[in-house]
């Protein structure tokens, strides 16, 4: 079975890392969806984004995942991607509350492809991309909360901005 796990990956972190790994685990191929969406500003380029993903995956050894862009509806990626369901993370009640109604219209659009969730491990639900941007413009240590292969790359960039 192949799914398709979205998002903006602004950067990837630690969180998206262990979705990714445990559902490398469960599913024949993950196709990660970068999503390149002109109306949303990225502090990362989809080129950064993309490639983080890429180099956190081969120094996991995961060979099963592939990494490509998107923009348009997430159901029509799924389709190109051959995928029968949409993978995503959940940490929080809010996060329940925002993916059961981008659940729903997926549905309606799409009524034959399931999504499911994997609920984040406690140690890093407090975890997101907005964290670690913030954490990194103030030049602290984001150790542990981003991937160490793209860590360095990432703090130089983040303390730049
Ligand atoms: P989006 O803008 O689509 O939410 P994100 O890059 O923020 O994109 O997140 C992509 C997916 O990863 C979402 O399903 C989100 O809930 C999940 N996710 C993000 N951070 C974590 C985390 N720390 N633990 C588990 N899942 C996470």
């Amino acid at each position: 079975m192949s799914v398709v796990y979205p998002g903006s990956f602004d950067p990837l972190t630690c969180g998206h890392m262990d979705i990714l790994k445990r559902g490398a685990a469960l599913y024949d191929r993950i196709f990660v969806g970068v999503l390149n969406n002109a109306q949303k500003r990225h502090a990362f380029s989809l080129d950064e984004r993309k490639s983080f993903v890429e180099l956190a995956c081969r120094a996991e050894g995961l060979q099963n995942v592939e990494v490509r862009a998107f923009d348009g509806l997430l159901v029509d990626f799924a389709q190109a991607c051959g995928a029968q369901a949409i993978l995503r993370g959940l940490r929080t009640p809010e996060d329940f509350t925002y993916e059961a109604q981008l659940c729903a219209a997926n549905r309606h659009l799409a009524p034959e492809l399931e999504t499911v969730y994997l609920i984040a491990k406690p140690a890093l639900a407090f975890l997101s991309s907005a964290l670690v941007r913030e954490i990194g413009s103030y030049n602290g240590t984001i150790d542990g909360l981003v991937p160490d292969a793209i860590k360095n790359t990432i703090a130089e960039r983040l303390s730049k901005r």
